[in-house]
């Protein structure tokens, strides 16, 4: 059985106050039977919000970025080995936001990851294409190309220890969703081309969120396809009441 996950995405959103407040909501609803719950905070706010949520059974914290290098003169950066220290157990890397505005390539997310995996934090490897890829119709090899020059370089053993999030550019926080059937038909030719690589067994126990305008009304229908387990949501992980319906979203 693959880890069934609701991870949030906060961005750069939200007062302390106000994500004290949602923090505490998020841990007195509880994280269902059998899912995992991963708040992605701003680095702000990572300890405070980590210790709210520790010792609620499936609610854990990540970075939304982190820099590649352990350690340095790199004013502003942040590094896995201060996330690390402070407890946290996950990282979101390759958002498009940062693909895009901070020019983050996959060779710099490759060397991400690795210090990230180095240091035992945990990524959540985001990937996902352009709507104009997604018209001409290359959206599937250009997604698959993404992870073979970044992801798909690491050793089956470090593999393993990912979560993969497709998240199609176009439908984050558009509010237009990939349909199931469009979200369920990437996450197939990711497992297949995960397969191909490092095997069947490792294809099957890795957990591929979808990404991009999940909200409490479409959850249950993208969770419920064969190969989405769960989702990175940004927009509906900042009001409580919505995203522990995102939370309750699996069958
Ligand atoms: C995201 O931030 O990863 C995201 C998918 O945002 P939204 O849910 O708002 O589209």
């Amino acid at each position: 059985m693959r880890q069934k996950i609701a991870a949030g995405n906060w961005k750069m959103n939200n007062t302390l106050e106000e994500s004290i407040a949602l923090a505490n909501e998020l841990v007195a609803a509880g994280s269902p039977e059998g899912v995992l719950t991963i708040l992605g905070v701003p680095y702000v706010y990572l300890d405070k919000i980590n210790q709210i949520v520790s010792g609620a059974p499936g609610i854990e914290v990540a970075a939304q970025n982190a820099h590649q290098a352990l350690s340095g003169a790199f004013t502003g950066e942040i590094s896995v080995k201060m996330l690390s220290s402070l407890g946290i157990k996950y990282v979101i890397l390759g958002h498009s936001e940062r693909r895009e505005y901070f020019a983050e390539s996959d060779a710099l997310l490759l060397s991400k990851t690795n210090t990230a995996l180095a240091e035992g934090l945990l990524p959540i490897f985001c990937c996902g294409e352009p709507l104009a890829i997604r018209k001409s119709g290359e959206h599937i090899s250009y997604v698959i190309n993404q992870l073979k020059a970044s992801i798909f370089q690491l050793s089956a053993e470090d593999f393993k220890k990912l979560i993969i999030a497709y998240e199609p550019i176009w439908a984050i926080g558009t509010g237009e969703t990939a349909s199931p059937e469009q979200a369920q038909e990437m996450h197939a030719e990711i497992r297949a081309a995960i397969a191909d690589v490092f095997g069947d067994e490792l294809a099957q126990e890795i957990s591929i969120l979808y990404g991009g305008s999940v909200n409490a009304a479409n959850a249950k229908d993208l969770f419920a396809r064969a190969d989405v387990d769960g989702g990175l949501v940004g927009g509906a992980s900042l009001k409580s009441d919505v995203f522990i319906q995102v939370m309750n979203g699996f069958q």
